[in-house]
């Protein structure tokens, strides 16, 4: 309780040295055109981009459309979304097509009659002058805008963007391909917001993520301060082997932002301790390569259940050659013998999904490639080779290193795919607790 009113209260202290007044930030809505969508052809990369974007800003997106190519649904929409919104940021419909409506449905919904636009007409007669193509007469209908708005230019293709101010109200439209969508938005549609906005706050965040910890364990302990906490506001997203807290806060920037975070995540790592094992989207495999460098210390795997994974995972650094050293995918039983000098008989006593091959697979593996640490694992990643005894999910992930082995057993039934995700984030979050001393 008292150490919950420490945080709020500092926080309090922040906007006490800042009595700016805010206004109440801008509401956006964001219609995505085109039949595709609906049919689900296509996925809507283009709303995410743009949200994401947007809340960048500051700005709240309140709703997100889609909509097909249809005259009429489009224009009843865009007119739904001006009714509400203080910006409406269209994507797609601005192709040469009659399915291309997005100009005529702005046209419509804003009762501006649509008028060519000379320089534009002129910037595609040069483009296809350039590529030798014919311009057909539906090209020409790409200059059109309704009058009052102006075009935005397009580097990537023929159709231009268009930016209108109709009523108080801010109209983008962008086109749909998502290279085109994603330049205009960065080269016009958002330095014409940022310009709108002067000086208001953005939105920064700032994730915690976890490991050896559950989210009901998480709430358990967090419970209070996170639904309490107002400033930055806590979040908890939980997906099989990431768990994450996720802090936001509106701000000028970034130091401002530093100033609300930092007391509340001070506050979550007394609290988590060691289960807090890395910031944003930094991955374990990250955490354990910096780990490794800065103690020059090196690492080899063995691999039976993950196939691969964990040396992948370790590999998609840039610089782990500096740390790791081998990774061998000893599938069969053979293999673990023959690659890894795992005894025999001890897979012929107690299997290959075992305590003890586990340990001979790690110690193997550290010895044959001459590395400070070795890890290992081998499980039952299912749907089939289960046993009554030995049932799908069942693992074993052991740490060699100079100090001894140590194996840890775990029963984790998932699908396929979850279970090698999980193992090898495991395994890794094993090492890293031994190098941190913190078992
Ligand atoms: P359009 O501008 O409507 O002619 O769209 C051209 C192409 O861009 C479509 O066929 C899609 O491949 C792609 N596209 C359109 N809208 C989106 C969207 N919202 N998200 C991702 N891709 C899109
Ligand atoms: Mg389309």
């Amino acid at each position: 309780m008292y150490l919950c009113r420490g945080i709020r209260t500092s926080v309090r202290t922040f906007h006490h040295s800042n009595p700016i007044r805010q206004p109440p930030p801008l509401k956006a809505e964001i219609v995505s055109v085109g039949t595709e969508l609906l049919l689900g052809e296509i996925v809507d990369t283009n709303a995410s981009t743009l949200s994401q974007k947007l809340a960048e800003l500051g700005i709240d997106v309140h709703y997100r459309h889609t909509v097909g190519d249809n005259h009429t649904r489009l224009t009843e929409v865009i007119a739904t979304a001006l009714g509400r919104a203080d910006i409406v940021i269209l994507t797609g419909g601005l192709g040469p097509t009659e399915d291309d409506l997005t100009r005529e449905a702005i046209a419509a919904a804003t009762g501006q009659p649509l008028v060519r636009v000379p320089e534009s007409e002129q910037r595609l007669r040069e483009f296809f002058a350039a590529r030798n193509r014919p311009l057909a007469d539906s090209n020409l209908k790409q200059a059109d805008a309704p009058v009052g708005a102006v075009h935005l230019e397009n580097v990537c293709g023929t159709a231009p963007g268009i930016f209108m101010r109709w009523q108080g109200r801010l109209i983008f439209a962008a086109p749909g391909p998502p290279t085109e969508m994603r330049e205009m938005a960065q080269r016009s549609i958002l330095p014409i917001l940022r310009q709108e906005l002067g000086e208001t706050d953005q939105l920064f965040t700032r994730s915690l993520q976890l490991m050896d910890i559950g989210e009901s364990q998480v709430a358990d302990l967090l419970g209070d301060i996170i639904s309490a906490q107002t400033d930055p506001t806590l979040a908890l997203y939980a997906a099989p082997a990431n768990v994450r807290i996720r802090m936001a806060t509106k701000a000028p920037n970034e130091a401002a932002a530093e100033v609300k975070f930092a007391p509340v995540e001070a506050r979550i790592r007394e609290l988590l301790g060691n289960h807090v094992f890395g910031l944003d989207s930094q991955t374990m495999a990250e955490v354990v390569e910096q780990l490794l460098r800065e103690r020059g210390r090196t690492l080899a795997v063995a691999e039976s259940c993950t196939g691969g994974l964990l040396a992948s995972r370790i590999t998609d650094i840039s610089g782990a050659s500096e740390v790791f050293l081998a990774g061998v995918v000893a599938y069969a039983n053979e293999a673990k013998t023959s690659l890894l000098g795992v005894p025999a008989e001890i897979i012929a006593q107690h299997g290959a999904v075992s305590e003890e091959c586990a340990r001979a697979m790690a110690e193997g593996v550290r010895r044959v490639a001459g590395a400070d640490y070795g890890l290992a694992t081998t499980g039952i990643a299912g749907p089939t080779g289960g046993t009554d005894e030995k049932p799908v999910g069942l693992v074993y992930m052991a740490l060699a290193d100079e100090r001894g082995t140590v194996v840890q057993k775990q029963f984790w039934p998932g699908t396929r795919e979850q279970f090698k995700q999980r193992v090898s984030q495991m395994v890794l979050g094993m090492l890293r607790k031994r190098i941190l001393g913190v078992e």
